[in-house]
């Protein structure tokens, strides 16, 4: 049984303040269920150490990026092993804003993913296609160029601690998310490129994430789909009712 994950991506948003009552909110609120799916938070740098001390074994603490390097020069970078010794255990990784803002490349990506992987840090991975390219129908192409360029580097072993986030660019933050069909049509695509590499027990194995304007009113259809494990959530992670909506709804 592959686990089921629901990560928050809060990206630039909360004050220390909020985020810590945010915190106590969720942890009452999972502490009265039987849930058994993984919760995340992918939260601001500033925040991590202090809410990794909040935070009890249902709520695990990510970053929203890492470095490529290790140390030395670099300037405002962050490494994999800085994030880890605050008490990060998820790093998200290749975000369409990363690769749209800092021009990251698959390229760039896979070294961050072996960054993680050396520190224990289990690298969320995000791919996705633009709508020019779902229009050109080209996604699938893209798509797969992005599996291929930033994780066929990894070993067998390596490859079982990465959670994939399929997130149409055209869907994040525009309140368009796809259809439950169109998610369960590439996440069956991401996992059997996986298989093609790594075998079917692996890719059966591995979590494939959704993402793109999730909320309380969609996911449980997206969810019901059979490749989609849960959901990577942006700006519905932001309040704790909804986020806690979206848990439920898997
Ligand atoms: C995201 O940024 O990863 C995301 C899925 O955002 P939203 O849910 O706001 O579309």
């Amino acid at each position: 049984m592959r686990r089921k994950v629901i990560a928050g991506n809060w990206k630039l948003n909360k004050t220390i303040e909020e985020a810590e009552i945010y915190i106590n909110e969720l942890k009452q609120n999972l502490d009265e269920s039987e849930s058994e799916v993984t919760v995340i938070i992918g939260a601001p740098l500033t925040h991590i150490h202090s809410l990794s001390t909040l935070c009890d074994e249902k709520i695990s603490i990510s970053s929203q990026d890492c470095s490529q390097h290790v140390s030395g020069a670099y300037t405002g970078e962050v490494s994999a092993q800085m994030l880890f010794s605050v008490g990060a255990t998820f790093a998200i990784v290749g975000h369409s804003e990363r690769r749209a803002y800092h021009n990251e490349t698959n390229a760039d990506i896979a070294i961050k993913i072996d960054r993680c992987l050396e520190e224990n840090l289990q690298p969320i991975y995000c791919c996705g296609e633009q709508l020019s390219e779902r229009e050109n129908q080209s996604h699938f192409e893209v798509v797969k160029q992005q599996i291929e360029e930033a994780l066929f580097h990894l070993t067998t072993q390596q490859i079982k601690s990465v959670i994939v986030a399929y997130e149409p660019v055209w869907a994040i933050g525009t309140g368009k998310t796809a259809s439950a069909e169109q998610a369960q049509e590439m996440h069956a695509f991401i996992r059997s490129t996986i298989n093609t590499k790594y075998g079917n027990e692996i890719a059966q194995n591995m979590s494939i994430l959704y993402g793109g304007s999730c909320k309380p009113n969609n996911a449980e259809e997206l969810f019901s789909k059979n490749d989609v494990d849960g959901g990577l959530i942006g700006g519905a992670s932001l309040n704790p009712s909804d986020f806690i909506q979206i848990i439920n709804a898997i």
